[in-house]
């Protein structure tokens, strides 16, 4: 298994250069390429939040809990008065940074369903779908942060699964293929969970025909196929 500051680092580099290839094609300005690049570190330490009272859990779940308090007072401000934003806000990093550790730490096995593709795709739809109901963020720039979340995610499962690999002694160590996974075999219950989560974001998220257009429209390909010297 890869540790936490590889993790840290490889969700950082594919985000910094996934975000600029964004910018170029006209996706996101400067501080939506910031976002971007947020959002795939975040996805690349996501998967660990299933791990014990580590020090690097303790730091996604700190993580995970400023992102909540800033997200809870961005939606909020305005509307509320600044002491209530600001309480809310508190009650939003406690309740991630405290209650759902706690909550994480007794149901989740290590390596267990957490580290999954189905997971993945579910911390996206989460991403995408907060964003745009409580931050207002258009359809197309939520959903891109959402993919960014999810490709980080993904990059660490590959990157738990490649130090799986023991090229000295050429074999496999007993971590292989705990990763990179659709799925527990012994939970099918909570894998079917997981996907009618998904589909139920992706129906109740904001609409993905924008996102889907922008990505594959000829001009993007064209743009990031430039800034890559292509
Ligand atoms: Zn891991």
């Amino acid at each position: 298994m890869a540790n936490f500051r590889t993790h840290v680092l490889g969700a950082v580099v594919a985000a910094a250069a996934s975000a600029y290839a964004a910018k170029a094609s006209g996706l996101v300005d400067g501080s939506g390429t910031l976002v971007c690049v947020a959002c795939g570190a975040l996805g690349g330490i996501l998967p660990d939040i299933d791990a014990d009272q580590s020090v690097p859990t303790r730091i996604i779940y700190g993580a995970l809990g400023l992102a909540a308090a800033t997200a809870t007072a961005f939606a909020l401000y305005g509307a509320w008065p600044t002491v209530l934003v600001a309480l809310a806000s508190l009650v939003a990093l406690f309740s991630v940074s405290v209650v759902l550790r706690g909550v994480a730490n007794r149901l989740c096995v290590h390596r267990g369903l957490i580290h999954s593709i189905p997971v993945a795709a579910l911390s996206g739809a989460l991403t995408a779908t907060l964003a745009a109901r409580l931050l207002g963020i258009d359809p197309t720039r939520a959903w891109l942060f959402g993919a960014f979340v999810t490709a980080g995610f993904i990059v660490h499962l590959l990157l738990d699964e490649l130090f799986s690999v023991d090229l000295v002694n050429a074999r496999l160590k007993r971590s292989f293929g705990t990763a990179l996974k659709l799925g527990v075999r012994a939970s099918p219950l909570r894998c079917a969970l997981v996907c009618a989560l998904v589909v139920a974001l992706v129906q109740l998220g904001p609409p993905l025909d924008p996102f889907v257009d922008a990505v594959t429209a000829k001009r993007t390909r064209r743009a990031v196929s430039a800034a890559f010297g292509g």
